[in-house]
């Protein structure tokens, strides 16, 4: 093992996106590097929504941090959460275990749902932000289905009634897959009753279109493909409570439902707050061109957790992440090498949201529009290759490809140890 004690100390927060592709910059560079991450894995975001409707398994969209950085000597691993930062003395406080030290700091903690101050959102929404939110909601959505091929019409409306709230990227792919889930793979499975006629998708947006940024007739055609695939889209309709039964809508309708996705927003994680600094849109951190921390040079902040001063527009993406991830590691370098910054420039590769079945929206590199199938594909293949792991590729291209021609969904298990894992809401029929 080589001494590494008298190289720089770079401490990044955050196996996601952003924290990856710093720690890939600095591996075996001259700097001792720290990786620090709640979890012991990093989770490819995108594809949560696809463990949510019984896509893939959790394993798959997933990937052991230690396995990522192995090749490197110079990268180590702390598992724990930061509860602290003392910009001062330069030390991490976590909910158990010692401070660690840094001489370099990279911020990568991401984002956390946001409620909006929306009553009952938090309590009875079911939120895709995490690994464990896509596994509840799996677990919930298929329970489900299994009480009311058990007791019927006997349960409450609305049963079968999937609401997502928010017509985003996540808002659209999981509408589209959760009836692609019950009108194609469970519609098999069950013999008591047709889920296609018996389970239902609203999709709920307050904007007057869905996908805001992407040009008007990807819009429309993303609407318009929802619809004949049986998504019920409602436009300028905005959410004002959750409740246990339903979600209560600003126009005063009520739609009784067991089931809202909350995939409205995201708001920059609780870390921001404790490097003591203004933060700006969505409790981000205000972060000067080069992305280091106004008065800390040695601090920089990136990916979903920053607003760069001239750039305050930048969408809350993986690219943005990763390339403000690679830009911060080589700042560091430049510093151990006594060299000045240089100003952190987004390129933009494109944004894409799948629908379904053969049917995607892309804007590649920010201006040429894509739709239908060619977009499909090229979705496919950039989250194939996006994601963390050659066997991890492996397993998704096999169940995508058994999924296209069987129709079939491998990952409809029930793996929750309790009742609290089928979601807050869940009551047995009176
Ligand atoms: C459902 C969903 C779908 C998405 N789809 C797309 C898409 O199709 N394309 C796209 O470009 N972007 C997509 N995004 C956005 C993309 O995932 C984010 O922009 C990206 O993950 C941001 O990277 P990051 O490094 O800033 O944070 P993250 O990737 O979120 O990583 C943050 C890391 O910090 C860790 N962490 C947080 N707090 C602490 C703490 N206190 N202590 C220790 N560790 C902590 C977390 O465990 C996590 O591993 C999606 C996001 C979601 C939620």
């Amino acid at each position: 093992m080589p001494d590494l004690s008298a190289l720089p100390h770079v401490v990044v927060i955050g196996a996601g996106f952003g924290g990856l592709a710093a720690v890939r910059a600095l591996a075996k560079k001259p700097v001792r590097v720290t990786i620090v991450d709640r979890n012991n894995f990093h989770g490819f975001q995108p594809l949560y929504y696809q463990v949510a409707t019984a896509g893939l398994e959790p394993e798959e969209v997933a990937h052991n941090v230690r396995d990522i950085v192995r090749r490197a000597p110079n990268v180590d691993v702390r598992m724990g959460t930061v509860v602290g930062i003392d910009m001062e003395v330069q030390t991490l406080a976590f909910a158990d275990g010692p401070d660690l030290a840094f001489d370099y700091l990279i911020v990568a903690a991401g984002a956390e749902t946001a409620y909006y101050g929306v009553e009952g959102a938090e309590t009875y929404g079911f939120p895709l932000k995490s690994l464990q939110d896509g596994i509840r909601l799996r677990n919930h959505v298929l329970s489900l289905f299994e009480d009311y091929n058990v007791f019927g019409d006997a349960l409450s409306d609305g049963t079968l009634t999937f609401v997502v709230v928010g017509g985003g990227a996540t808002g659209v792919e999981t509408a589209g897959a959760l009836v692609e889930l019950y009108r194609i793979s469970l519609a098999r499975d069950f013999k008591r009753f047709d889920t296609r006629r018996a389970a239902h998708v609203i999709l709920v947006e307050r904007a007057d279109s869905l996908l805001a940024g992407y040009p008007e007739d990807l819009r429309a055609y993303a609407k318009e493909k929802l619809q004949r695939r049986q998504v019920e889209v409602r436009v300028n309709t905005a959410v004002k409570a959750v409740t246990e039964n339903g979600v209560e809508l600003e126009n005063g309708e009520t739609i009784p439902s067991k089931t809202i996705v909350w995939a409205v927003g995201v708001e920059a994680s609780p870390v921001a707050k404790m490097l003591g600094v203004e933060t700006g849109r969505v409790g981000r951190v205000k972060v000067r061109p080069d992305l280091s921390l106004p008065g800390h040079p040695n601090v920089f902040v990136i990916g979903d957790m920053a607003e760069v001063e001239g750039q305050e527009r930048l969408p809350q993406l993986a690219q943005v992440a990763m390339q403000g991830g690679k830009h911060a590691a080589q700042t560091v370098l430049r510093s151990v090498h006594a060299k000045p910054s240089e100003p952190f420039a987004y390129t933009d590769l494109g944004s894409m949201a799948t629908i379904g079945r053969n049917a995607a929206v892309a804007m590649l590199f920010g201006k040429i529009p894509l739709k239908g199938l060619l977009a499909w594909l090229a979705w496919v293949f950039v989250h194939l290759m996006q994601l963390v792991g050659f066997r991890n590729r492996v397993n998704v291209f096999v169940n995508w490809v058994a999924n296209y021609f069987t129709y079939d969904r491998a990952a409809r298990l029930i793996l929750g140890s309790g009742r609290n894992d089928r979601g807050p809401r869940f009551r047995d029929p009176a």
